[in-house]
Parts: structure tokens; C-alpha cells; sequence
């Protein structure tokens, strides 16, 4: 159809990589090692109880904020985990997924002019939302061979105008978490600021090796600064559900609940339900470290005669690997080379940096079942140039 109107574009940003990849994947039936969302059926009791949910009559719009009990049920687990105390009725919300919780938070607090500080490789939608606001990006490069953030450099970046800090962690796509030296550097900087501290802990279960997570729920002067972003996607393998929440003082809260009701008013209700019954049951978020680690595990066994080079990865759904020892392609160009000759699909770091960085490095996800990390550790293995 013809169109006589003249649109001028508020994004700049093209069709996401994931569209990309996940085409060219169908074409060459390739191994899904792309896309951070379980390929496999999530517990039949969760099933069992949506569908009962439907049954029962809960299928209109749930309450703006969340349904009850699953608040009260979620406030009681960060107090359990975290030692924090968020009144359920007004610093819990139920969002559609942990990416609404970052658009209504972003598009509620940061102002035209603003600026906010983030970590570049960085899960996508961070600086398009900032971008929509008006506000300006401030991306600060995590260097790829430490993964160690440069607190300097972050106190350097920061100036009067800076309204939002965006953290992440456990990390997408680096697979690293902030450590207590990192939390002391944080609290340090932001301290006699208004800087909110928006942070995305929505893999905060996939925690291995030992390591803890550092949750700013835990830490009262970081806590009373901060909207703090969880997945219950991730947390029970249903992303398709989109039901997230998100948890912050009072006075913050209210303002992203303006922008929520007007987003989408409330999360899914049936799934609400279900997920409420299953938070009863505290092991099916505790068992998930050991869970996700052997999958990791899994996978890097499959991948021991690889000529990639692997970063460690100690959380997340996703590890780095290194392939320019070996090959001089472009990472798109590399990602396309796998997906055709190996059969498999990863995706390039490049598509995590706001100026397409290329540092030759992929990244690959392992929350799949075990028999697709097996065969996809196999092909990227015997991968040659
Ligand atoms: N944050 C990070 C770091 C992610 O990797 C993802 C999903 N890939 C999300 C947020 C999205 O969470 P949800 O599915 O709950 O919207």
C-alpha cells in the first residue's frame, strides 16, 4: 500500500539481530544457541494451575498493581532473600515482563535533557527506551578481558544532569555478576546524588560456582535509591507469559505506576495466579543454580576441543567466546558462517554495543534442554575456519 505520509523516525535502530538470526536459523535448521528463552516445557503443575486459573474465571484485566497475594508472596521472598521490606501494596508491581518494568520506570523518572549511565555490552532495550524519553545515553564499555566495571570511569561520566544509573546483574550478555567491592564503589558514587539506580536483576537465581548475588534490595542506602527489575519468565521457563515485577521506595513507585496503568494496565491475570502458587514452594526458585550450572557445564564439556576461545561465565543463560585467533570475518559475518556451514545459531557482541563494536566475540546461550547443548557444543567444536 501506498502511503502519502512523510514518518520521521524516532528510532534509528534497525530490525533487532534476534529477527535476523532467527529467520536465517529457520532456513538452516540450525541449533538454537541464540535466544535467551528455554526450548523446553516449564513444570506441569505451573501448566496445570494457568489453566485452572482460566477455568476458575480469572481471564478479565488482574488488579493494576498485581493481584494480591502474589505481591504479598513476592514482598515476603525479597525479605526472605534479601532482608529489605517492601510494603506490597504500594512498592510492589506486577509488570508485563521485567521489559515493561524498564519502560514504565525509564519513561516515569528520566525527563528530556537527562542523561543516564549504563554498561555497554548491554541487554538491547536500555538505550532505545532512553532514547524515546528524550534523555541522552551515557554508555560506559565493561573492558571484555576483566569484565571488571572501571568505577572511575563511571564517576568521571557522571555529572549534574545524570538522573538514571542502569546496572545489570547477573550480566547479559558477559555472564559476570557485581561483586561486594562493586556495591561499595556504587553506593560510593551515587551517594549525595538524585541518581536512581534502575537495576535489572532478572537473572538473579542463575547464580553458580558458589557466587552471590549482590541484590541492591540488600543494601538499605542503595535500596531506598533504586527500582529493582525481577523476571518471573526466567525464573519459572514461561518468558512467553510475560509476567515480571518490579519492587522500589514508595515515593518512586507511584510514579512508575502512572506510566504502568497507561502502558498496559496490568500484567496477565491467569498467569498471576499460577505463579502465585508457585512461589508457595521456595525450591523451585533455590534449585535453579544447580539446574542452570550443569547446563552451562554441559555445554562446555561439548565445546572442550573448541578452537573458540570461552570466557568464564559464573551466571546468566550466556557465555562470551572469542573467535578472531582464527578467523579475521566481521562478527555478523562469523555468526552467518556458523549458522550455515556448522548449523548452528549464536549471536554477535557487536548487536550488544550502541556502535556496533566489533571485538570478535559471540555470544552463546545455554539455557536449552541438554540434548541441543550437546549437539550444539559438538558443532561449534568442530567448527575450522
Ligand atoms: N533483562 C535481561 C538482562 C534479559 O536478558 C532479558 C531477556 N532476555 C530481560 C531483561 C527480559 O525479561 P522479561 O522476559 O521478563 O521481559
Amino acid at each position: 500500500m501506498q502511503s502519502a505520509f512523510s514518518i520521521r523516525s524516532k528510532l534509528t535502530s534497525g530490525i533487532s539481530i534476534y529477527a535476523v538470526i532467527g529467520q536465517l536459523a529457520a532456513e538452516h535448521k540450525a541449533i538454537n544457541l541464540w535466544q535467551g528463552a528455554p526450548n523446553f516445557l516449564p513444570d506441569q503443575s505451573l501448566i496445570d494451575s494457568a489453566t485452572r486459573a482460566m477455568k476458575e474465571g480469572f481471564n478479565q484485566y488482574a488488579p493494576m498493581a498485581g493481584i494480591p497475594a502474589l505481591r504479598q508472596l513476592l514482598a515476603e521472598k525479597i525479605a526472605k532473600l534479601y532482608g529489605a521490606r517492601y510494603d506490597p501494596d504500594q512498592e510492589v508491581t506486577v509488570t508485563a515482563g521485567g521489559v515493561e518494568a524498564f519502560y514504565a520506570s525509564i519513561t516515569a523518572l528520566v525527563h528530556p535533557g537527562d542523561e543516564v549511565v549504563f554498561f555497554e555490552p548491554a541487554f538491547e532495550c536500555y538505550e532505545p527506551i532512553v532514547r524515546l524519553q528524550g534523555a541522552t545515553p551515557v554508555p560506559i564499555k565493561i573492558p571484555l578481558d576483566t569484565l571488571k566495571i572501571d568505577w572511575d570511569e563511571v564517576a568521571a561520566a557522571i555529572t549534574p544532569r545524570t538522573r538514571m544509573l542502569i546496572i545489570n546483574t547477573p550480566h547479559n550478555p558477559t555472564g559476570a555478576i557485581l561483586e561486594k567491592c562493586d556495591i561499595d564503589r556504587l553506593i560510593a558514587v551515587t551517594r549525595n546524588t538524585n541518581i536512581v539506580v534502575l537495576s535489572d536483576e532478572v537473572y538473579e537465581h542463575m547464580v553458580y560456582d558458589g557466587m552471590t548475588h549482590h541484590s541492591m534490595s540488600r543494601y538499605p542506602e542503595l535500596a531506598e535509591r533504586s527500582v529493582v527489575v525481577h523476571s518471573l519468565g526466567k525464573t519459572y521457563h514461561v518468558t512467553g507469559w510475560r509476567v515480571g515485577y518490579c519492587v522500589a521506595p514508595a515515593g518512586i513507585m507511584e510514579q512508575i505506576r502512572k506510566v504502568h496503568q497507561y502502558l498496559v494496565f496490568s500484567a496477565p491475570a491467569p498467569m498471576q495466579v499460577a505463579l502465585a502458587a508457585a512461589l508457595e514452594n521456595s525450591e523451585s526458585y533455590f534449585a535453579l543454580a544447580e539446574f542452570y550450572q550443569r547446563k552451562r557445564d554441559i555445554l562446555l564439556s561439548g565445546m572442550a576441543e573448541s578452537r573458540l576461545d570461552i570466557k568464564p561465565c559464573s551466571s546468566g543463560f550466556f557465555m562470551l567466546a572469542r573467535f578472531n585467533d582464527f578467523s579475521n570475518s566481521s562478527d555478523r559475518d562469523f555468526v552467518f558462517d556458523l549458522l550455515r556451514r556448522m548449523r548452528v545459531g549464536t549471536i554477535p557482541l557487536s548487536s550488544f554495543y550502541g556502535d556496533g563494536s566489533d571485538t570478535g566475540m559471540i555470544r552463546i546461550s545455554f539455557c536449552k534442554d541438554n540434548d541441543t547443548l550437546r549437539e550444539g557444543g559438538r558443532a561449534l567444536a568442530n567448527w575450522r575456519p
